[in-house]
């Protein structure tokens, strides 16, 4: 059966995308980085928005530890729409400074050898992160034009840790229920070598472990 002519632009396009892709091997070199993100923001988002709960994706490559999380804006700050008053834009600044700092909220096995990389925040209500995470932006648009009092709002946040051996990673120190009061419950996926591994945490057992 011949392929629909509409196909062939779209075709002859990825193959010049995927062309200029090898041309530098930088741009072979970031695309892990790019892609993790986002397919482990698809699972994230498999999780429904529940007060008080974070779904946390966790993957261990050879050189680096990806923690990408997605919770509703109100386990932060207890509102989830853009701040209004003064204690309230310190409240987002606070939070942003928090989550920066991510180093202090996760752990890392020290066997890893980790240093905090990169962190990026994404979150529509509060203007964070739109224009260069398009995809992590686009889930909170809504609540933008909805109605602020009754809108929920999420936070997407990525955290790269860079790892000298971080297959050797066995688990992560979780002190977010030590940080953020509103946050009950973490719902947290961990892909390693060594397969995958769901795990819930609160506040009694805040030590994400995985393999032998
Ligand atoms: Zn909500």
């Amino acid at each position: 059966m011949a392929r629909p002519q509409t196909e062939a632009p779209l075709h002859s396009y990825l193959l010049t995308f995927m062309k200029n892709q090898n041309r530098t091997s930088a741009a072979r070199r970031l695309a892990p980085l790019v892609l993790l993100p986002l397919s482990s923001l698809a699972l994230a988002q498999q999780h429904a928005h529940t007060h008080g709960l974070l779904a946390l994706d966790v993957a261990v490559d050879a050189q680096s530890i990806t923690l990408t999380m997605e919770a509703p804006l109100d386990n932060f700050l207890g509102f989830e729409r853009a701040p209004r008053t003064d204690a309230e834009r310190k409240s987002v600044a606070a939070m942003v400074q928090q989550l920066n700092a991510a180093d202090k909220l996760f752990v890392t096995d020290p066997r890893a050898e980790c240093r905090l990389g990169k962190v990026t925040l994404a979150s529509g209500v509060l203007g964070l992160g739109g224009e260069d995470k398009p995809a992590a932006a686009t889930p909170e648009a809504p609540a933008k034009g909805a109605k602020a009092q009754d809108a929920h709002a999420d936070i997407d946040v990525s955290i790269v840790f860079n790892c000298a051996k971080a297959p050797l990673a066995r688990q992560i120190d979780v002190r977010m229920f030590d940080a953020f009061a509103h946050l009950r419950k973490i719902d947290a996926q961990v892909a390693t070598d060594q397969g995958q591994f769901k795990r819930t945490l609160n506040k009694a057992t805040p030590v994400l472990r995985w393999g032998r």
